[in-house]
């Protein structure tokens, strides 16, 4: 192993804490639980998502504004409009958003909108990104690259902690193999190798590693069972119709039904899952139509 002597400093087998806001933080006894759409598509899709799941134990909302999309052609994101949604559903909810940045430019741009950064698989290996990142004291998950190796996605984490930025959440996500059946290989193993090696809470996204709906509650109860610190999930009001990854997505009910089938699972690791909150009056008023946008591959 190189040198990652911030990620592997291991004081008495404890997981450090990451406070995210005052009274909720990344590896501790509750488990961080996150739930939304792969892309921030409109207000009445962000409004309905932060209604239902802000009723649930769910304590953040995940929504890409800026899409790392394979074709150029493929919606790319709302980009500002997108962050100011989040921003809207962030002061409804009162519960922590994510958001996916890829460029210094768009540190600066989300830094007063959302409350973690989230770097993609894509960007595990931007080196300069990375040290953008270092910068900042923001909450930092950090995704696994599409084939990194454990080691290179621990040097990664270095990279961002070496900055300054001490606040980083690993997140597995699946690795490439040569099986196409799902769309990528979930590797628990690596996420108890982690949880062994590092300091660091870890996470599991199991939706961008199955690419398919039906597998993801198994996959998120695994999670749980092998010691992760919490799970990120995409989820949508009309899954079928989501812009981006519409395969892989919960509807929002399905969303509020595995929560809870965590709970004995989170138990028998010593962990919690939050309490079901009151409904937020803000945040009650049914929203109209979502989003009537056709899906994209
Ligand atoms: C995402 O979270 O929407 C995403 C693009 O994930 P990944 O970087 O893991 O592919
Ligand atoms: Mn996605």
């Amino acid at each position: 192993m190189k040198d990652a002597r911030l990620v592997l400093a291991k004081t008495s087998g404890q997981t450090t804490e990451i406070v995210i806001k005052p009274g909720f933080s990344a590896g501790g006894k509750q488990l961080m639980i996150v739930g939304g759409p792969c892309a921030v598509e409109n207000a009445a899709q962000m409004n309905e998502v932060a209604r239902v799941l802000s009723t649930s134990p769910v304590n953040a909302i995940r929504g890409g504004a800026f899409k790392p999309r394979t074709s150029p052609y493929a919606f790319q994101g709302l980009g500002l409009e997108g962050l100011q949604l989040l921003a809207n559903v962030r002061r409804t909810t009162g519960l922590p958003v994510i958001t996916e940045v890829m460029s210094e430019e768009q540190i600066a741009m989300a830094e007063p909108h959302v409350d973690v950064f989230q770097i993609g698989s894509r960007n595990m290996q931007n080196f300069e990104l990375l040290k953008a990142l270092g910068k900042t004291q923001k909450p930092v998950i950090l995704k696994r690259g599409l084939a990194a190796t454990i080691e290179e996605f621990i040097m990664c984490a270095e990279y961002i902690m070496a900055g300054g930025n001490h606040n980083v959440i690993l997140c597995e996500r699946g690795i490439r193999s040569f099986d196409s059946f799902t769309r990528n290989v979930l590797d628990l193993g690596a996420v108890v190798a982690l949880k062994q090696l590092t300091h660091l809470p870890v996470i599991v996204d199991p939706s961008h590693a199955a690419g398919k709906s039906e597998l993801i509650p198994d996959l998120t109860l695994a999670a749980i069972a092998c010691g992760a610190d919490g799970v990120m999930i995409e989820c949508h009001p009309q899954p079928e119709k989501s812009v981006s990854d519409a395969r892989q997505a919960l509807s929002l009910q399905e969303m509020v039904e595995l929560v809870e089938r965590i709970r004995p699972f989170a138990a028998a690791r010593g962990r919690t899952v939050g309490a079901k909150p009151i409904a937020r009056p803000s945040v009650l008023t049914t929203s109209p139509a979502v989003s009537s946008a056709s899906p994209a591959a």
